[in-house]
């Protein structure tokens, strides 16, 4: 359980909060309760006292993260399923909805695979990083820019006029360096200018980020979308940055999805890294979320995209959903 979790509110089980989001999400919760009492069980939607009753834990929820920036982050992994895709959209809708101020930051690189590999073109990886020369940095950028960060501002406004599209390139929002020569137009953050964001939010608008940022000569640069939403929600000062992913959350074995780490510190992190526990592109998310956590982010959670509407349980419920990164140990730590 979170820290920064109201204390006392009443415990929402998993499945009745996942059909309260359903139900908010247009499924009219209320109204169809008619036949079957015996035997509605825990469906809220056949029962309207149950239903009430789940609105009712989430209202502490509710008033807790009312006009906070949430930055969510959100995997190429975690975007395969189309309706996960849409309960996804339907849960950021909701956060918003409810007064919270929800900032997606998306990645895409299956999808690049996926073009690359349909170009004929091979992908390396090192450290986590896709090694990116000028042809697979153009992919990229249509990829991310035209089409994934344009399936998910279309998704978003099916509910009503409420998401805008931005790339790192908008206005130097991401200001991006070289990260590492070896790895070619690959682009660490120099700086976030966090203006656009900002009267993004101030229009009551979702801003939608493809991470793809621009050096200060223009030219661009695809930035790892963990690193970018790890300095954006610096930036922002973000009440929560939660990254969707295609994993329960840290895994103590990466092969063994019941090894979830339901915790951890800088320490554990640092160590995991150096034995190798963590590998991949975990290393560059772990790594931002320890950095995030450092400077000034109220919590970070790291949560499995796959599971149906897992962000309105780890934000509405006080069910423990996946990892999260703590700033110390538990008894160095003052309650938040
Ligand atoms: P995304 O950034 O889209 O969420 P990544 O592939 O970059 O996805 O990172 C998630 C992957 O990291 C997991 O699918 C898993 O294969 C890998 N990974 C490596 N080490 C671990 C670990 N200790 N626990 C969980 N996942 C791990
Ligand atoms: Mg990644």
């Amino acid at each position: 359980m979170s820290p920064g979790q109201p204390p006392g509110a009443a415990h929402a089980s998993a499945a009745g909060a996942s059909a309260a989001g359903a139900g908010a999400a247009g499924a009219g919760a209320a109204g169809t309760s008619a036949g079957g009492a015996g035997a509605a069980g825990l469906d809220p939607r056949r029962d309207p006292e149950l239903a009430v009753d789940v609105l009712l834990q989430a209202l502490p929820y509710i008033e807790r993260f009312r006009g906070a920036v949430v930055v969510v982050k959100f995997g190429g992994n975690a975007m395969g399923d189309p309706e996960l895709f849409a309960q996804f959209a339907s849960d950021v809708v909701l956060m918003h909805r409810v007064g919270m101020r929800p900032v997606v930051v998306h990645g895409g690189g299956p999808q690049i695979d996926e073009w690359l590999e349909k170009l004929g073109k091979e992908s390396e990886f090192v450290g986590g990083r896709r090694v990116t020369d000028a042809e697979t940095l153009e992919i990229a950028q249509m990829v991310l820019m035209g089409k994934v960060n344009t399936d998910i501002v279309t998704a978003l406004n099916g509910f009503g006029p409420l998401a805008l599209g931005l790339a790192g390139t908008d206005a130097h929002l991401l200001e991006a360096e070289v990260h590492d020569p070896e790895l070619g137009f690959v682009g660490a953050v120099r700086k976030v200018n966090p203006e656009l964001i900002v009267r993004t939010l101030a229009m009551d608008l979702i801003p939608v980020i493809a991470t793809i940022g621009v050096d200060l000569d223009g030219q661009a640069y695809n930035i790892n979308a963990d690193d970018a939403a790890t300095a954006i929600a610096e930036e922002l000062g973000a009440e929560k940055l939660i990254f969707l992913t295609d994993v329960p959350g840290l895994l103590a074995d990466a092969n063994d999805p019941s090894s979830l780490i339901t915790r951890v510190d800088g320490a554990d992190v640092a160590r995991m890294i150096s034995d190798g526990t963590i590998s991949g592109g975990m290393v560059p998310k772990m790594s931002g979320c320890v950095r995030a956590i450092g400077h000034g982010v109220g919590s970070v959670h790291l949560i499995d995209g796959r599971r149906p509407h897992v962000l309105l349980l780890e934000l509405l419920t006080d069910a423990g959903v996946g990892t999260m990164v703590a700033a110390a140990p538990p008894q160095q730590e003052s309650a938040r």
